[in-house]
Formats: structure tokens, C-alpha cells, sequence
């Protein structure tokens, strides 16, 4: 089947946050500039849980990197705004970018968490 004209040329088509960045799917949309979006995880950790991620489609951290280093420093700056929308700047939260099998990446598209609202405890899990 034919791709969609709208999705980015390097879009997996079976990439449930490449069809979310495409507004294809639905989603709880925080944040959107040109190039990220941010959207409430669809199984929430904490009462604040947020994705933020590029809309190009990049499986693994280092793809990103090597692509577009300068996008990541771009991604955290917007999960730093979105602390602060989210009333958790004073607060606290915690951000957690899982990569590969062990870092327990699920969804092999980049995507930082922004999780707020209760305290977390150290050593992670
Ligand atoms: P990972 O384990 O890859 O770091 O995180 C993937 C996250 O994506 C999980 O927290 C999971 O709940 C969330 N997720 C998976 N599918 C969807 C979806 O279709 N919509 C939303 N909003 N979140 C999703
Ligand atoms: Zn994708």
C-alpha cells in the first residue's frame, strides 16, 4: 500500500508515534512545534506522564544523534517548557529516555518521558 502523502518520507508506516506526529492518530497534544510533539502516554505512570518526540521517524538514540544532533538539545528544551505548563518546575519531575532491550525501550521511535506529580524513588527499577 501506497504511503500517505503527509507522513514524512522516512515515517515507518506501522509507527504508532510517526502516525501520532502525522495528526493520524489520536493523541493528548501538549506541545507541537515544527519539528516535535508531546502527548500524555496512553498508560500514565504518574498524574503528569508525557512523550515528547521528534516527528521524524529515528528507532534509536544513536540514529537520532548521528541525524540531527542538534534536535535533541531542541527536545529537552521542550520538555522544560513543558515542566513548566505542567506546574512541575518548582515541584519536580523526572525525565527518562529508555534505549534498547535492558534501557526497556518498548516503542522503537525516540520519544523522552516527562513523568511529574509524585515523588519517584532512586535507584530506578
Ligand atoms: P518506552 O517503553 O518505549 O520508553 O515507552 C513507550 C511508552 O509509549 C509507554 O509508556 C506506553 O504507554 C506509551 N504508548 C504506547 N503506545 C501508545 C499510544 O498509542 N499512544 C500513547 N499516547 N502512548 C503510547
Ligand atoms: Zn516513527
Amino acid at each position: 500500500m501506497a504511503e500517505p502523502a503527509n507522513v514524512e518520507s522516512n515515517a515507518a508506516a506501522d509507527c504508532v508515534f510517526c502516525r501520532i506526529g502525522a495528526r493520524q492518530l489520536e493523541a493528548m497534544v501538549v506541545y507541537e512545534d515544527p519539528e516535535i510533539i508531546a502527548f500524555r502516554d496512553i498508560n500514565p505512570q504518574a498524574p503528569a506522564h508525557v512523550l515528547i518526540s521528534p516527528k521524524r521517524h529515528y528507532a534509536t538514540l544513536y540514529e537520532f544523534q548521528q541525524q540531527d544532533p542538534a534536535l535533541l538539545g531542541r527536545l529537552l528544551a521542550a520538555a522544560l517548557q513543558i515542566g513548566q505548563q505542567e506546574r512541575l518546575a518548582a515541584r519536580g519531575f523526572r525525565l527518562v529516555l529508555n534505549h534498547g532491550v535492558e534501557g526497556g525501550q518498548t516503542v522503537q521511535h525516540v520519544h523522552l518521558h516527562l513523568l511529574g506529580g509524585r515523588p519517584f524513588n532512586w535507584p530506578p527499577g
